[in-house]
C-alpha cells in the first residue's frame, strides 16, 4: 500500500553492453526493479545496421508495469534489436506523470549521433539551468529534470562525447544515477554524494549496470562493484577487448550521503546497495529497535505477546526485532497476523465509503485467531501521513486484541525528500504536524504505545567501514546535505556542509 500511497521511489535504471539479447535482459532487469517505480517503463537499444554502416536507436516505452509495457514478446525480439540497451522504470517525482513524453529513457539525435538517457534521482538546481537554457533558445519537450542533462550534453562544444558528458555533469547538482547510451558506448554516472544506489556487474563478456543488484541476479550476472560516487564508467569496444572498464572521477567529496531510507524500505532485501547486504542491515535495524524498545511483558496467566510484521515491507526487520527481543523475553511469539493480497487493482467505492480505507481492506486482512485477546506488537517501517497506519490499527482492532504496540523501524519523518523520493509536503507528515509528540501521535493512531527507532541506532545499523561512507537523513533531521534551490520552506536547520 505504501508503495502506492505514501512514499514512492522514483526510478530504477538498467544498462547492458555487448549482448545480442540486450533488450530481453533489460526487460528482466527492469522487472526486478519494478518496486522502484510502477507508473511507466521503457527500453532503448542501439542496433548496428551493417548494410547502411550506421547505428539505429530503437525505443519502446509506455505507462504501466514492465510486464504490461512489454507484453508482446515481439517488441523485445523484433522491434528492440541491438547489442546494447538502457531501460527505466518510473515513478514520477518531477514532471507530470501522465505525460507520455516524460517517460524514460529519453532519446535524441545530436550532431554526435544518437543519445539516450535513463536517470534515477532528482536534480536540485533545475530552475536556474532551465531558465538559462530557455533564454538561449532551448526548446524542452518534457517537464522532467532529466531532459536538462541531454540538452547540456548536446550543446557542449567539447570534442569527445566523454568530455561533453563530463562538462554537462559539472553543471548539475542533486542525486543522480544515470545510464547514457550512445551509438557505440555505454556510460554509468553517479552523483558525488552517491545518494541513490548504482552497481556494475558482468555477464560473460557483457557489462551491466543497475540500480540494485537484484537486477543482476535475475539475469545471472555477477556483481563486480558499485559505480562509485562522483565516478563515470565508460564501456566501449576497447573495454570489451581489455575487460577493464574506463573510469573517471569527476568530483570527490569528503563524505558520501547515501539515502538511509534505501535500507529502511526502498531497496529489496535481496540486494546489495551501498556495498552492504540490505537484508543484514534491515535485520540490524529490527534488532536495534528491539534493544531500544522491547515488547511488553505478558501478564500472569495470559496468552503470550505476539509480534507481527506489516507485509512485505517490514518482514526482514521483524525477523531482526523478534530474534533480539526473544533473547530477553520468552513470553513472545512471532506470528503472521496480517495477510497481504498482491492482486490489488482498481478500488471501486460506494458513496460514503473512504477510498483509502477500501484500499487497505483490499490489500490487507487480519488473522483473527492469532491477534484476538493478546497484546500485539506491530512492526512497520515508517509512518508518513499516518492515515494508512491508522487504518491498519483499526483493522487490527476488529480482532479485539488486548493492546496494540506500534514499533517503527525508522525515526519520525518530519521533512520531505528532494533527492528522488516522493514524500508528501511537510504539512501532511504526521510527525511534523504533531511536532514529534509521541503521546499525541499515539492518541491520534489509537494505539497503546508507539516507538520509533532513534537516528543514532539507525545509522549504527549500517556498518560499511569506508572512511567516506555517510548517509543522508534529511527526512528525519531536516539537514539537507546537498543544496536545493528555490525551496522557501527549507532548510530549517541550514545545510550541513
Ligand atoms: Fe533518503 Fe530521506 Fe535523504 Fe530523501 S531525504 S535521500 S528519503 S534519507
Amino acid at each position: 500500500l505504501k508503495k502506492e500511497s505514501s512514499i514512492n521511489s522514483n526510478c530504477g535504471v538498467f544498462g547492458i553492453y555487448n549482448n545480442p539479447e540486450a533488450a530481453i535482459l533489460t526487460y528482466y532487469g527492469l522487472h526486478s526493479l519494478q518496486h522502484r517505480g510502477q507508473e511507466a517503463a521503457g527500453i532503448v537499444t542501439s542496433e548496428f545496421l551493417e548494410s547502411e554502416n550506421r547505428h539505429r536507436f530503437n525505443i519502446h516505452k509506455d505507462h504501466g508495469l514492465v510486464s504490461n509495457v512489454f507484453r508482446d514478446e515481439k517488441i523485445l525480439t523484433d522491434a528492440l534489436r541491438g547489442t546494447a540497451a538502457i531501460g527505466h522504470t518510473r515513478y514520477s517525482t518531477t514532471g507530470a506523470s501522465d505525460k507520455r513524453t516524460n517517460i524514460q529513457p529519453f532519446k535524441v539525435i545530436f550532431k554526435g549521433g544518437n543519445l539516450a538517457l535513463s536517470h534515477n534521482g532528482n536534480l536540485t538546481n533545475t530552475r536556474e539551468l532551465r531558465n538559462h537554457l530557455q533564454d538561449e533558445g532551448t526548446l524542452f519537450q518534457t517537464s522532467t529534470d532529466s531532459e536538462l542533462l541531454l540538452h547540456l550534453i548536446a550543446r557542449s562544444k567539447k570534442e569527445s562525447i566523454e568530455e561533453k558528458i563530463l562538462e554537462a555533469v559539472s553543471f548539475i547538482k542533486g542525486a543522480y544515477s544515470i545510464c547514457i547510451l550512445t551509438d557505440d558506448k555505454l556510460f554509468a554516472i553517479r552523483d558525488p554524494y552517491g545518494v541513490r544506489p548504482f552497481c556494475m556487474g558482468k555477464l560473460g563478456e557483457s557489462f551491466v549496470f543497475a540500480s540494485e543488484t537484484c537486477a543482476l541476479d535475475i539475469i545471472n550476472a555477477d556483481y563486480v562493484r558499485d559505480v562509485m560516487p562522483g565516478e563515470m564508467i565508460t564501456i566501449d569496444k576497447d573495454v570489451i577487448k581489455s575487460g577493464e572498464p574506463k573510469s573517471v572521477y569527476f568530483e570527490k567529496v569528503e563524505r558520501y550521503r547515501h539515502c538511509i531510507f534505501e535500507f529502511i524500505y526502498f531497496s529489496r532485501p535481496d540486494s546489495i546497495v551501498f556495498e552492504e547486504k540490505v537484508d543484514k542491515v534491515r535485520r540490524r535495524i529490527g534488532k536495534n529497535l528491539a534493544l531500544e524498545s522491547p515488547p511488553p511483558k505478558k501478564e500472569d496467566d495470559r496468552k503470550r505477546v505476539v509480534v507481527i510484521n506489516v507485509p512485505d515491507s517490514s518482514n526482514t526487520a521483524t525477523l531482526g526485532y523478534f530474534s533480539e527481543a526473544a533473547k530477553h523475553n520468552s513470553d513472545i511469539k512471532n506470528e503472521i497476523g496480517l495477510i497481504r493480497s498482491h492482486y490489488v487493482g482498481r478500488t471501486f467505492i460506494q458513496p460514503g465509503q473512504d477510498k483509502r480505507e477500501m484500499k487497505v481492506r483490499t490489500k490487507f486482512n487480519i488473522v483473527k485467531g492469532v491477534l484476538s485477546d493478546r497484546k500485539v506488537v506491530m512492526i512497520d517501517d515508517s509512518i508518513v501521513r499516518g492515515t494508512t497506519s491508522k487504518l491498519l490499527v483499526d483493522l487490527l482492532k476488529k480482532a479485539s486484541p488486548k493492546e496494540i504496540h506500534l514499533k517503527i523501524t525508522s525515526p519520525p519523518i518530519i521533512s520531505p525528500c528532494y533527492y528522488g523520493m516522493d514524500f508528501p509536503s511537510k504539512q501532511e507528515l504526521i510527525a511534523a504536524r504533531k511536532d514529534k509528540n509521541l503521546e499525541e501521535i499515539k492518541e491520534w493512531l489509537g494505539v497503546d504505545s508507539i516507538a520509533y527507532l532513534s537516528e543514532e541506532k539507525l545509522l549504527e545499523s549500517a556498518t560499511n567501514t569506508r572512511p567516506e561512507t555517510g548517509f543522508c537523513t534529511a527526512c528525519f533531521s531536516g539537514n539537507y546535505p546537498i543544496q536545493i534551490e528555490g525551496i522557501d520552506e527549507i532548510p530549517k536547520n541550514g545545510f550541513d556542509d
